[in-house]
């Protein structure tokens, strides 16, 4: 990795960064409402775009790499990079939906994890675990630390439970551009990798499968999925470092509202 890459903001961009990502967590709080058996993933990628578009943002993920949609979907054992279709969700499906917004010339990126209806315990569990390790990332995501503490605190996490983690993918920069340096693996050695420094912001998204930490694609070019086709989790958030505890940019505030009210 070049250091020269990566991008320090500035408070006023930072801001910017928050704003973006605000408009993705109030976004994914629409696909929220939405989630039921039934409803297909083309459906709530529609949702999703009409809602960036009438706040005055763009949908981030739309043409970029020639991405054909708004969102990322997916379904149980798709890790990421899902496209959206006319599969209708059945009870018991678990959904990572991963949405990207550019407002004001910044990016914004946050992705859950979603259950459809009643889901086999072990899945919740998964689900539990990832969510968990995220918020364990993110803790050690300070300034003087390393890119190295924030995944080994994911990947401690994760295989205790017994789960495995993806390492053909990893986290990112985010700015102006939707992935810039460093890389943000979800797994590493405390102490080891680009120092992190205040003003650094970064997407943080452990990939957890319950199986086999291999991944392939699909021949539709984008859909990962896990190679024995057991489930796999999905939580992001976008972070801006700080000295001491860093500001979550991007929110899950908006999903949990509608989730605890469904
Ligand atoms: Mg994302
Ligand atoms: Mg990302």
């Amino acid at each position: 990795i070049n250091l020269n890459m990566i991008y320090l903001k500035t408070p006023e961009e930072i801001a910017l960064l928050r704003a973006s990502n605000q408009l993705v967590g109030k976004t994914l709080a629409e696909v929220a409402k939405h989630i039921r058996v039934g409803v297909t993933t083309l459906e709530l990628d529609k949702i999703a775009e009409d809602f960036i578009r009438s706040n005055g943002a763009v949908p981030g993920f739309l043409d970029y790499g020639g991405f054909p949609n708004t969102l990322c979907i997916s379904v149980n054992d798709q890790v990421v990079h899902g496209i959206p279709s006319n599969y209708a969700l059945k009870e018991g499906d678990i959904v990572s939906v991963d949405c990207g917004t550019l407002l004001n010339g910044y990016y914004g990126d946050s992705a859950y994890t979603f259950c459809v209806g009643e889901v086999d315990e072990k899945v919740k569990k998964l689900l539990k675990i990832t969510k968990e390790s995220l918020s364990l990332g993110i803790d050690s995501a300070q300034h003087g630390n390393r890119i190295g503490d924030i995944g080994y605190a994911i990947q401690k996490h994760c295989q205790a439970a017994g789960f495995s983690v993806v390492r053909k993918l990893v986290g990112h920069g985010v700015g102006r551009n939707l992935h810039e340096d460093p890389e943000v693996p979800n797994f590493g050695k405390r102490g080891q990798g680009v120092l992190l420094k205040e003003g650094m912001v970064i997407a943080i998204e452990p990939m957890i499968n319950m199986g086999n930490r291999d991944v392939v694609q699909e021949k539709d070019g984008w859909t990962i999925r896990t190679i024995d086709r057991k489930p796999s989790a999905h939580f992001e958030h976008t972070i801006a470092i700080r000295k001491g505890k860093a500001e979550i940019l991007s929110t899950f505030d908006y999903i949990e509202e509608v989730l605890n009210n469904k």
